[in-house]
């Protein structure tokens, strides 16, 4: 409609791909359950941000996505929040292995994601766990050992724990690649690929970055099937 045309002028939002849905331009429009709305109230969020408000609708729908945002634009709940409604969807019984996998750059990143996923996912009975490299192995086994619905992780050390089979990405149906460009500049694409080919290929993959160089397109492009891209503000190259 017009009106959603005119917020997605007004916040600078581009979207290309088949069959796009509509943003989410409140909460109470996104049919997020209470508690998790709750949560947001909680956190005194007075609405989605405008990469949140097009992406929920786009994740919830079962679609990849690339989401192209600067750096403080709200990506981290743009992935996380529908995850915990997939998780919620497949009841998964977490022992098993994680069913939401986000892979981060950093150590320091990782855990704010594991924060955030902590914070808004309680009282969703979510369950998550952050692995990464310069840090103990012993902790993060036990982790994996107890079970998590979502694991965050660095790709490095979860490849270390890989190649120790102390965790199974079998049951893993939603992967997040966050800061992919990053990760590119990290030269974690192997380690990245080699991660992939652990998860069955029936999965939804959503990537987030801030940047869209042509590194970060083919590896969208190998990994990625049919995504909707949502850019907010300049498409930048
Ligand atoms: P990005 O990953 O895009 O750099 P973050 O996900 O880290 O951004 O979010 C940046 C900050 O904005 C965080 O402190 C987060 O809690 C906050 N935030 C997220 N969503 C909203 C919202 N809808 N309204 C207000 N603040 C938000
Ligand atoms: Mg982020």
């Amino acid at each position: 409609s017009s009106l959603l045309d005119a917020y997605r002028c007004q916040h600078e939002i581009t979207v290309t791909g088949e069959d796009i849905p509509a943003p989410y331009t409140t909460f109470e429009s996104t049919e997020f359950p209470s508690e998790i709305l709750r949560e947001v109230h909680h956190a005194g969020f007075s609405a989605p941000t405008p990469i949140q408000a097009q992406s929920w609708p786009i994740a919830l729908s079962g679609r990849d996505i690339v989401a192209i945002a600067k750096t403080g634009s709200g990506k981290t709940l743009g992935y996380l929040l529908p995850g915990f409604i997939h998780i919620k969807h497949l009841r998964n019984n977490s022992r098993m292995g994680p069913t939401v996998l986000v892979l981060s750059p950093t150590r320091e990143l990782a855990t704010q994601i594991q924060e955030e996923a902590v914070k808004f996912g309680r009282s969703s009975r979510i369950s998550s766990a952050c692995l990464y490299g310069g840090a103990p192995k012993g902790p993060q086994l036990r982790d994996m050992d107890r079970g998590v619905d979502v694991v965050v992780a660095t790709p490095g050390r979860l490849n270390d724990i890989l190649e120790m089979k102390r965790v199974s990405l079998r049951q893993v149906t939603y992967l997040v690649l966050d800061e992919a460009d990053r990760m590119l500049d990290m030269g974690f694409e192997p380690q990245i690929r080699k991660i992939v080919n652990e998860i069955p290929p029936r999965r939804q993959t959503l990537m987030f970055t801030a940047t869209w160089p042509k590194e970060v397109r083919k590896i969208a492009a190998d990994l990625l099937v049919n995504p909707v891209q949502v850019n907010i503000g300049n498409i930048d190259t």
